[in-house]
């Protein structure tokens, strides 16, 4: 084959590499995991506060609990002290009894926390036990997910090595100063292709229907021709 044709082939090879990379940077498997990856943390973090407000509950209502019991205790006391007679005095009577008053008032609201507490302990133990099945089926998927990406990282990884593999021999094949040549030539049109496969007198890049002089032009060996519109390297494609 002639070193031009070897030329385009190297060329669209890195063409397809090109393409080939961009979609290992986009690939819409890895941006999905990435998204129900954070979506899990953000669900894992509400988890973890409404556990922390359980916890803080739970604490609360041990704390009430204990204090029932004191004032149960206390009143108890009280309530001997007030009927066993050993109170004399009117005003020390008065006293405690107002003292029983307000300790039985406290003992009832304390009875109505601790029941409300209860009863939102319930709900939020229930609430979290379904959330942590929720997390479970959430990070079930998002392993699933990941296998996926890994794997079509893989895929794509290895047709790269492929391609490379076949890019760097045919690399062997093509003169250096040819090269040289496409590299500028390559730079000049900011990495587009600039080796075009001449079909039928049309550019392959531009289209362009180029003058029958080029024909013969082409078929000179060792010749160097450009199309005249977009500048880049001809090549006889038939
Ligand atoms: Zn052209």
């Amino acid at each position: 084959m002639e070193q031009l044709q070897l030329l385009w082939q190297f060329q669209e090879l890195e063409q397809k590499i090109f393409r080939q990379e961009q979609e290992l940077q986009n690939l819409a498997s890895v941006s999905e995991y990435q998204h129900k990856k954070q979506e899990l943390a953000v669900f894992q973090k509400e988890l973890k506060q409404k556990e922390e407000k359980l916890n803080t509950e739970k604490k609360e209502l041990r704390r009430k609990e204990l204090e029932l019991q004191t004032v149960s205790t206390s009143l108890r006391e009280m309530d001997k002290k007030l009927y066993s007679g050993e109170i004399r005095n009117v005003k020390e009577l008065e006293s405690l009894e107002k003292k029983v008053q307000s300790s039985k008032k406290e003992k009832s609201e304390l009875e109505d926390e601790i029941l409300y507490l209860m009863e939102n302990l319930e709900n939020d133990g229930r609430e979290i036990s379904q959330l942590k099945k929720q997390e479970e089926v959430k990070d079930e998927g998002l392993q699933q997910l990941k296998l996926k990406a890994r794997g079509d990282i893989k895929k794509i990884q290895g047709e790269l090595q492929l391609l490379n593999q076949q890019r760097d021999e045919l690399m062997q094949n093509i003169d250096k100063q040819l090269l040289k040549k496409y590299r500028e030539l390559s730079k000049r049109l900011q990495g587009g292709r600039c080796v075009s496969l001449v079909k039928e007198g049309f550019c392959g890049i531009c289209n362009v229907s180029l003058p029958s002089s080029f024909r013969a032009r082409l078929l000179t060996p060792g010749q160097q021709v450009f199309c005249e519109n977009c500048g880049s390297l001809l090549v006889r494609g038939d």
